[in-house]
């Protein structure tokens, strides 16, 4: 077997908690690959017993095959970091967590999925979308690039999510209708716990039961 480069992009808490599904299925599948953290602000050159390294020294790293995961959950910084391996031509390896199922959808490159994560029929996601575990995407939903699911996320069918929209943890969301998909625009942000019934406009941060506009004072 080709001994493969494997980089977990951030070096936070979103990316330690990733590193067991990788690591798990190389231990599986007795995949002498190397795994590292690529991170451009890391003090720490060692985490969780792997190296950490800014991303211009993963790309000098000897092995001929190099895959990344981006594991960092703002919408931005994925959409950046995105687009340089797409310029450097480095394979975004996705990461399914353990009883997740993925059916009947079509999801774009660098997809993150933690465990219990359940995505069902005739689904469409964009490119770089992390659900955390326990989320839930219904039928005919279309969920756009840079989306971010917390854990516990029900999405119901009918339900369209635009790019870089962040679903706080425990959201539920109200299905729409083939005619008229409940729409949650870009850049939105919906609070952990909302219940959100009705379209929620591009940037607007939503929260409570039934799901309403933040007000700050
Ligand atoms: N980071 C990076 N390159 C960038 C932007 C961010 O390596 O261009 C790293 C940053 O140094 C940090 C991690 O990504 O270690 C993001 O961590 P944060 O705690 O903000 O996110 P989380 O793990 O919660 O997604």
């Amino acid at each position: 077997m080709v001994k493969q480069l494997f980089g977990l992009y951030g070096a936070s808490g979103f990316g330690q908690e990733i590193l067991y599904w990788l690591r798990l299925e190389l231990q599986k599948r007795a995949d002498p690959s190397r795994i590292v953290f690529i991170d451009d602000g890391a003090s720490k050159v060692e985490l969780e017993g792997l190296a950490v390294m800014p991303y211009e020294e993963f790309l000098r790293q000897p092995e001929g095959v190099k895959w990344a995961t981006i594991a960092v959950a703002d919408a931005g910084i994925r959409q950046r970091i995105d687009s340089k391996l797409q310029a450097d031509g480095i394979e975004q390896y996705p990461i399914r967590g353990d009883y997740t199922f993925v059916r009947g959808a079509i999801l774009s490159e660098g997809s993150v999925l933690s465990a219990f994560v359940d995505i069902t029929s005739n689904v469409k996601v964009g490119r770089c979308f992390h659900a955390n575990t326990y989320s839930y995407v219904g039928h005919d939903c279309v969920i756009g690039d840079y989306v971010t699911f917390a854990p516990r996320v029900s999405c119901n069918g009918n339900v369209h999510i635009h790019d870089h929209a962040y679903i706080g943890t425990g959201a539920i969301i109200k299905q729409g209708t083939p005619d008229k998909p409940l729409v949650i625009g870009q850049g939105a942000v919906v609070g952990m716990g909302a219940v959100v019934t009705k379209d929620v406009p591009p940037g607007a941060t939503v929260v409570g039961n039934p799901a309403k506009p933040l007000v700050r004072r």
